[in-house]
């Protein structure tokens, strides 16, 4: 399908600054009409056949130019329940990248240049959306040590209590994108703005390249649940932070039934061939944030260090916490 402006004929597209549909033709806004019902990969408004790859959900017809996305990617078990709209539009995105990237001096001159920025692309990325209510049994064995001086004797006292915790963590929208995308840079991604999540309609895609899950979310859950054992276990520590070492002799967690939807999150993504290397800048397209690191060009002094430190997950995440205690 593709989307036609009812004044005009010109291709609509939405528009991450006003958050309406735009006619790139006559600039009007919030007047289109759905078109096309055909075969999967065949241009609605010229006809042409796209040879896009079988994951590619919405692009840019190659003839012309009109965008269009494709029905049958979209409906039945490949559609989504929800999106995250674009807010941030290209040109922000190339704000926030140069300044970002202002200090790094070391980057070859072609790296930021308008040229480059053609290949510039907002997709929508094809998410899973976990919810896990998780109950977790601990026990184990807390030390505090308490030192003092008498006379010229130095007492050290060690005493040992048993520590129980039965903890129940829910964990909602817990994020794990389903593409060929690097891993680790959609987590540096996160959050995204998770409260501007809505029905899922295809226009939104309009003017921006889509993609499909790889793998049913059942192939993520490991990687969520590893996330998921990483914040309880945070959780825990802060439980029995009184203790100046801790040894664990049960820690088990019941993750039971896991419950996915699946979403598309709006990325910028900007692949720059330097060398022999290719690299990958994310941009955030809600809320701008941005990920990845410049290449060095050799010529170049050397002693650039590592932009992206620590890599955060938002416990933040967590809606509810009950924590039970048992002393
Ligand atoms: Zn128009
Ligand atoms: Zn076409």
């Amino acid at each position: 399908m593709n989307f036609q402006c009812k004044n005009c004929g010109g291709n609509m597209v939405f528009d991450p600054d006003s958050g309406k549909m735009h006619c790139e033709h006559c600039g009007g806004f919030d007047c289109e009409t759905q078109r096309g019902d055909r075969s999967v990969t065949v241009c609605a408004s010229c006809g042409g056949e796209i040879s896009a790859e079988a994951n590619v959900s919405a692009t840019k017809c190659p003839y012309c130019g009109n965008h269009l996305v494709f029905d049958e990617r979209v409906e039945g078990s490949y559609e989504p329940e929800e999106i995250i709209p674009f807010t941030v539009s290209k040109n922000k995105a190339i704000e926030l990248m140069k300044k970002t990237f202002k200090k790094r001096t070391f980057a070859p001159k072609g790296f930021l240049s308008s040229l480059s920025f053609r290949e510039l692309k907002g997709n929508y990325v094809p998410f899973f959306l976990y919810d896990y209510d998780t109950m977790t049994d601990f026990d184990g064995v807390g030390t505090k040590v308490k030192t003092w001086t008498k006379g010229n004797t130095e007492y050290t006292e060690t005493s040992y209590y048993r520590i129980l915790r039965k903890m129940r963590a829910k964990f909602s929208k817990v994020p794990a994108d389903a593409t060929f995308l690097a891993d680790d840079k959609m987590d540096l991604l996160e959050p995204f703005a998770y409260e501007r999540l809505v029905k899922f309609m295809p226009k939104f895609m309009s003017g921006f390249e889509g993609y499909i899950y790889d793998f049913p979310s059942s192939t993520y859950e490991p990687r969520i649940k590893g996330k998921i054992s990483n914040d309880i276990s945070g959780l825990l520590r802060n439980s029995y932070s009184e203790f100046s070492g801790v040894r664990a002799d049960v820690l088990e967690t019941d993750f039971g039934e896991a419950k996915s939807e699946y979403a598309l999150l709006p990325v910028w993504t900007y692949f720059y061939k330097f060398g022999d290397k290719t690299y990958d800048i994310y941009v955030n397209g809600v809320t701008g944030k941005v990920v990845g690191k410049a290449p060095v060009s050799k010529k170049k002094v050397l002693g650039y260090s590592a932009f992206f430190g620590a890599m955060i997950w938002i416990i933040g995440q967590a809606a509810m916490l009950l924590l039970e205690v048992i002393r």
